[in-house]
């Protein structure tokens, strides 16, 4: 037996984020492959005019990912339009610096809001849209940092794991309804959310660069396109940074 990927020209999908970055970036890629595409952001100039740039298969909405009405509106919006909904991106995020003891309660409720509750609510909004449409796929940004711990943002740490915990969960509960969930774990990438980071971040890594937008597009149109057999896995995109540690040795060498 042989199962055909999903032509990308027959996604009709949403992304969260989708004004810029990784979420713009997937937006253009795919729109380019003939995608219908919805851009959904709080940035609403920005995601107007890439819209307007993608031509008549995108289309803009401003959605809060924290706002169940907005998402309700949204997915209501997309499948008047397109007729249908197929597929998800759950990209939408926001990093807050500050560790255990500096990140205030109040800030450590508000990412987790953005970065794990929105994508709860995507799934929950959207899940219904895609099982009339005969099944989907759903595509949930993590990050290196729901793969490892890193020092100085918590509440990121925090969202990122949970976020990829809730891709198993979701993955589980949604295989009968013929929808597919995987989460996505990008390193550091050139966006305007690590604009403030230099080259220092990335010297350790295997690949020892900031990795771009257009390659974490790439591998997010593999998981909703080609990626069939594959449902609650992780699809790591990261230059090497979590592949392992090189060790100082001594020299061994007997001569
Ligand atoms: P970005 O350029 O800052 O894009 C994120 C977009 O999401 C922005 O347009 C942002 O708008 C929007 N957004 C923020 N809060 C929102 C909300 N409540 N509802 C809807 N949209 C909202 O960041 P990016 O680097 O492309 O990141 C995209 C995703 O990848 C995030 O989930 C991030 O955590 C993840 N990621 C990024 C990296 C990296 O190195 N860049 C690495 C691993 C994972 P505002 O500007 O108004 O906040």
């Amino acid at each position: 037996m042989s199962v055909t990927p999903t032509p990308v020209s027959d996604l009709r999908i949403l992304i969260t984020g989708g004004a810029r970055g990784i979420g713009g970036a997937t937006a253009r890629l795919l729109a380019a492959d003939g995608a219908h595409v919805m851009i959904a952001d709080i940035l609403d100039d920005e995601g107007r005019a890439l819209a307007a740039e993608l031509g008549p298969n995108a289309i803009y909405r401003h959605l809060d990912v924290t706002d169940a009405e907005d998402w309700a509106a949204a997915v209501a919006a997309a499948e008047e339009r397109f007729g249908s909904l197929n597929a998800l991106f759950n990209n939408a995020g926001i990093v807050s610096f500050g560790g255990i003891v500096d990140q205030t309660p109040e800030e450590f409720r508000r990412i987790v809001d953005i970065n794990l509750n929105g994508v709860f609510l995507g799934l929950h909004t959207t899940a219904p849209a895609l099982k009339r449409a005969g099944g989907g796929v759903v595509v949930n940004t993590s990050s290196t940092a729901g793969l490892q711990g890193y020092g100085g943002i918590a509440g990121y740490v925090a969202s990122k794991w949970g976020v990829r915990g809730l891709t198993k969960a979701a993955a589980l509960d949604l295989a009968p309804d013929n929808i597919r969930v995987m989460s996505l774990h990008p390193g550091p990438i050139r966006t305007p959310m690590t604009a403030a980071m230099d080259d220092t971040t990335v010297q350790a890594q295997p690949l020892p660069r900031f990795g771009e937008p257009d390659e974490v597009a790439r591998m997010v149109r593999f998981m909703l396109s080609e990626a069939s057999f594959s449902t609650g896995s992780e699809f790591v995109t990261d230059g090497g940074a979590v592949t392992g540690q090189v060790l100082n040795m001594p020299d061994t060498d007997p001569a």
